[in-house]
């Protein structure tokens, strides 16, 4: 029995390189960007207005006053596109609109609100206007060779936004992984099927291809097979063809769980098989050539938590994800908890903002077998090895089950 930190350090050692491929723009939310990007120029590339108003030499308009106002003769206009093309004579201002470029020499913006036309072709000013207002400069908003993204990057969509900004029509991405997931147990039926004489649906792989699609792999549901040895060889193999095979189920010490013996004789080199964790102490790991194979306990909530504390860290990693791991969080607990002695415990738990504290209380029953505490919860209660039992009031980390990186 290995520790939960010591099965992360084997897992991420083996991690091989991630790949890399472009996609265009539009289909690059979610992805992971594989490059660095560095701003080529400016953005905004000119000097343009951020209100819609006038152009002005800020010179020009100091004595201004609601008594003594000063009155500038218009001389063209600059709306965004398109540009004055003229000479901007000294005792003159421009019509600008909100992204106009301004001229050479108009040194500010006054917004439209706070002059008063007078005339067809002049405006009066009742007050100064300082350089710089309401100004923007060249290279405020990114400015060139500064880096945008970094490789690692979950791209969201103001990723793509800045990607398009400077001037990226495709995105260098690295290439999901391919994850195959195999359920094993004589007990499983498609969840279409009734399940009679003892049987149960099978609900882990679903969850688990939700799982797996979220974390920016690619799922391949290789299907259910029997508690026989031959036939879960037959699908393993097909699932070593993978970057990752999750199998469910069978990595426990019962009669029939034979998915150790069986990666065994198909080369698959085990690295690890039981973590002190609870739930879900028989998880079992190992290579095959360039493949990671998982064995995930059956009982959906021990797949489930499994999954985003192992197999999720490694989907990052193969990705290049500069984000392996969510971050965590103290809260205050309601109610009393007794860990299990000795082991890292990972409870559902639900919690909420109170005044400047966070607040968490338990799902309820923590029963490995208990799925629906995992809709529930919108956090994992984590607890070190060792933890005694905790009062109420008493602090925990946690950490949020929708952890956007
Ligand atoms: P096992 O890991 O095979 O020992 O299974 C542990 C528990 O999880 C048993 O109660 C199984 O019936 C249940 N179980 C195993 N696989 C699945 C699955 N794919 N969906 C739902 N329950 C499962
Ligand atoms: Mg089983």
């Amino acid at each position: 029995m290995i520790s939960a930190d010591e099965a992360l350090r084997i897992i991420l050692d083996a991690v091989p390189p991630s790949r890399k491929e472009k996609v265009s723009l539009r289909n690059a939310a979610g992805r992971t960007a594989a490059e660095d990007i560095i701003a080529a120029g400016d953005i905004p590339p000119f000097r343009n207005s951020s209100m819609d108003g006038y152009a002005v030499r800020s010179s020009e308009l100091k004595s201004a006053s609601p008594e003594r106002p000063v009155r500038l003769t218009v001389a063209g206009e600059s709306s965004a596109g398109n540009p004055f093309e003229g000479h901007f004579r000294k005792g003159s201002v421009l019509r600008i609109m909100t992204g106009g470029k301004l001229p050479g020499g108009a040194d500010a913006v006054v917004p439209v609100e706070i002059a008063s036309k007078s005339g067809k072709h002049s405006v009066l000013f009742t007050g100064p206007a300082l350089p710089g207002e309401f100004v923007r400069l060249p290279g405020e908003d990114i400015p060139r060779g500064q880096r945008v993204i970094a490789a690692g990057d979950l791209l969201t969509p103001y990723h793509l936004g800045v990607l398009a900004a400077t001037g990226h029509a495709v995105a260098r991405v690295a290439v999901r992984p391919r994850v195959c997931l195999l359920a094993t147990g004589d007990e499983l039926v498609r969840p279409d099927r009734t399940p009679v004489g003892g049987r149960i649906r099978n609900s882990s792989s679903y969850a688990l291809e939700g799982l797996v699609r979220e974390a920016g792999g690619k799922p391949r549901f290789l299907g259910i097979v029997r508690d026989r040895k031959k036939a879960i060889r037959k699908r393993v193999r097909e699932g070593l063809e993978s970057d990752v095979l999750l199998i469910t189920g069978g990595v426990s010490v019962g009669a029939h769980d034979h998915v150790r013996e069986v990666l065994g004789l198909c080369g698959v080199d085990i690295l690890f098989w039981r973590v002190n964790i609870r739930p879900g102490s028989p998880l079992l790991f190992g290579v095959s050539g360039g493949t990671l194979v998982f064995g995930l306990p059956g009982n959906p909530v021990s797949t489930g938590v499994t999954f985003l504390q192992f197999v999720r860290p490694a989907l990052r990693k193969i990705l290049g994800r500069t984000i392996l791991f969510p971050s965590q969080y103290r809260a205050l607990i309601d109610v009393p908890i007794a860990p299990k002695e000795g082991k890292r415990c990972y409870l559902r738990g639900i919690v909420r903002q109170e005044g400047d504290l966070l607040r968490v209380k338990t799902t309820g029953s923590q029963s490995s077998g208990v799925m629906s505490s995992m809709l529930k919860a919108n956090c994992l209660i984590v607890l070190p090895e060792g933890t005694r039992d905790l009062p109420a009031g008493a602090s925990v980390n946690i950490e949020f089950l929708r952890d956007p990186f």
